[in-house]
């Protein structure tokens, strides 16, 4: 793995947590809710194994339950945030614009994305087709996990957004105290995406 993969990190784990994961995010995208049990039958995961799986998910913020169902994994949710998602025809949501650029391009799927530049809130929607996108002006930033606690949600996905440029990155950086990440073009995003979700394909 190369260090641009590093931020694939909270998503990488046993085989048993990718297959979990794997198994959510299909079913979030044609909107079920399913229990952790649910999710084991579906990952051929033991249903045991598989509350225990969701559990610790849960204690790092890397998944979300209501009532009993699971309504976000592996970055795609059904809760609104400010990140939308339209796969298959449905609206879904993203925890960060990184799982929003990153779910479509591993997946090879059709997509728009619809989310706000971290600097200056302006609309940046971007096409994919069968996981491709042409080339934008956009840029994304990567907290550096390290520092990040181990609260995915609050932590990293809070910042991992997408910015009209360069530009507006460099001064919501410059604003935000410089902290620790990466920025990187669209396509070198994509790329990474493509690794970090590669166990959902
Ligand atoms: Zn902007």
């Amino acid at each position: 793995m190369t260090a641009a993969a590093d931020p694939a990190l909270p998503l990488d784990g046993q085989p048993d947590e990718l297959a979990i994961q794997r198994a959510g995010l299909a079913a979030i995208r044609s909107g079920q809710h399913l229990t952790p049990i649910e999710l084991g039958v579906a990952a051929d995961v033991d249903p045991m194994r598989a509350q225990a799986i969701i559990d610790g998910l849960l204690g790092r913020q890397a998944a979300t339950v209501s009532g009993g169902r699971v309504d976000g994994i592996a970055g795609l949710t059904t809760r609104p945030t400010k990140h939308t998602l339209t796969i298959d025809g449905h609206e879904r949501h993203t925890w960060c614009a990184f799982d929003a650029v990153g779910i479509p391009a591993a997946l090879g799927l059709d997509a728009v994305v619809a989310t706000r530049c971290g600097y200056c809130s302006a609309p940046i929607d971007l096409r994919f087709n069968a996981g491709r996108t042409d080339p934008a002006e956009s840029w994304g930033w990567l907290p550096a996990l390290d520092r990040c606690g181990n609260q995915l949600i609050d932590e990293f996905c809070s910042t991992a957004d997408l910015f009209c440029s360069r530009d507006h990155l460099d001064q919501w950086h410059s604003a935000a105290g410089s902290p620790p990440g990466e920025a990187h073009a669209l396509g070198e995003l994509v790329q990474i995406g493509q690794a970090v979700w590669d166990h959902c394909r």
